[in-house]
């Protein structure tokens, strides 16, 4: 049987996984975390990841909660995908309308090596930070392909896991709204300090949204997000 108080979250060590790490400390008793080295360009995310765990273990009552950490070797991915997250191509929109940092099958991948993982420590609630509301049309961050995947799992697994995306409908600015229900200043500080999301590993300058380029696509909706958001809480 699965505990069905136990949750594994995929931690890249972003804003938005870092969200979904303090939504599933909220609900779950026991939560691990499971991240994924493809060779990714912004492999500082790696780094922060390590960081944002170390913020979140001395904030009571979470850092009870916070159980093991995982992190798989996924080279591979890296080494048959061709796109400018894994190679050293700038950014650019493709032909059909996705732009060249969609990695194919990344999602389905990591919840498919978190699904084994959570097989083997009996934990039956996954938590990923796909969203369809406000990227960039990656089509395995959409609903009905997690909900896909949910049932391919169980059927390929004969489990009973369950995928939550809390993230799924909300636009950049509520992730921040929901982060500050969750954690208050002390987690958006976490996040503004120490996640990373800029595509192009830049950790210079400290904006007001935190470190980045401030141009890739992902700085440029975190910087969006962020702007939005703290205009309206202010
Ligand atoms: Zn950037």
């Amino acid at each position: 049987m699965e505990d069905s108080r136990s949750a594994l979250v995929l931690f890249s060590g972003g804003q938005d996984s870092t969200t979904c790490l303090a939504w599933a400390l909220e609900r779950f008793q026991h939560v691990e975390t499971v991240a994924f080295d493809y060779r990714q360009r912004h492999r500082i995310e790696l780094d922060q990841r390590l960081v944002v765990l170390d913020e979140l273990r001395r904030a009571p009552p979470w850092a009870d909660r916070l159980g093991e950490d995982h992190l798989v070797d996924m080279a591979v991915l890296g080494q048959i995908s061709e796109t400018s997250l894994t190679r050293d191509v700038a950014f650019a929109m493709e032909k059909d309308g996705l732009p060249n940092t969609f990695v194919p099958g990344r999602n389905l991948l990591f919840f498919t090596f978190a699904a084994t993982i959570a097989w083997r420590r009996n934990i039956r609630h996954l938590v990923g930070g796909m969203c369809e509301t406000d990227y960039s049309g990656y089509p395995d961050c959409r609903d009905n392909t997690v909900k896909a995947l949910q049932v391919a799992l169980n059927l390929g697994m004969d489990k009973s896991f369950v995928l939550h995306t809390p993230l799924m409908w909300l636009d950049k600015a509520e992730t921040w709204a929901l982060a500050h229900e969750l954690g208050g200043q002390t987690l958006v500080g976490t996040i503004l300090e120490h996640t990373h999301t800029c595509y192009q590993s830049e950790r210079g300058p400290r904006h007001p949204w935190g470190y980045g380029c401030g141009e890739c696509p992902a700085c440029s909706l975190r910087k969006r997000g962020y702007e939005t958001w703290a205009k309206h809480a202010a």
